[in-house]
């Protein structure tokens, strides 16, 4: 079960970017671009070998860790971690904490492996389109030069509807604003009653509308009627 949270991962990011990794190894990455239409990737690294250990620490304040994984193949004073950016990919899959998925539904918290060489870079948020590292710095992100994972678990929105219900029309705007506010943490899916009736019993749904908050396949929250948006911001704060 993997319980990420993004929010940990990315602070790390932030904090120990341009700086030396709190382990004080290697690490001097640029920071995060935070000109509006620039980057929001965090993960800069002037040698082979640092990213992956950048993102072994991000990964692990986010509550996933390597540190003395047999597989963990590089020494600071926190312990062993994962210094090799293909060794990285590959943990993350086999151990299930990731699935491979496209650039354009990378959550923040995600990672970016580049193909056409040997660096990997975490999504901190408000995706745009290039990277600025001392690496690539300010080099435009080609999305089909990058291979994405996504570390899975993210929590799930799930507002069942009906479309001649007007409270169900009445709450589309507050799941615009959660969109908008958390929409690079979760996932909102939308799922018609009327098209799924099946699902009304499978999940006890009692009211049209309802929202459910799932993760890792638990119902965490569950919202019957009308919600204000910062009721399930509020509850989804803590699990992102
Ligand atoms: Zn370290």
């Amino acid at each position: 079960m993997v319980d990420y949270n993004r929010k940990s991962a990315i602070r790390y990011a932030n904090t120990y970017c341009k700086r030396t990794c709190d382990c004080n190894q290697h690490y001097d990455g640029a920071p995060p671009d935070t000109t509006p239409g620039q980057t929001q990737l965090g993960g800069g690294e002037q040698e082979a070998g640092d990213c992956a250990h950048f993102l072994s620490h991000c990964l692990e304040a986010g509550g996933i860790s390597n540190r003395n994984d047999s597989n963990s193949d590089g020494q600071c004073s926190k312990g062993k971690y994962i210094v090799t950016v293909q060794k990285l990919h590959k943990w993350l899959i086999e151990k299930k904490f990731a699935n491979e998925t496209n650039w354009s539904d990378l959550k923040a918290g995600d990672l970016i492996f580049f193909k056409s060489r040997s660096h990997v870079m975490i999504h901190i948020g408000q995706k745009k389109f290039s990277g600025h590292t001392n690496y690539s710095n300010g080099v435009t992100i080609d999305p089909n030069d990058v291979e994405c994972l996504h570390i899975i678990g993210e929590p799930l929105v799930f507002y069942f509807y009906a479309s001649w219900s007007p409270t169900s029309k009445r709450q589309i705007p507050e799941l615009n604003t959660l969109q908008n506010s958390l929409g690079e943490y979760i996932s909102i899916k939308y799922i018609d009653l009327q098209e799924q009736p099946q699902l009304k019993e499978q999940y006890s749904l009692k009211v049209i509308p309802t929202i459910l908050i799932l993760k890792n396949g638990r119902i965490l929250h569950q919202f019957e009627g009308f919600t204000n948006a910062n009721i399930i911001e509020k509850s989804l704060n803590p699990l992102i």
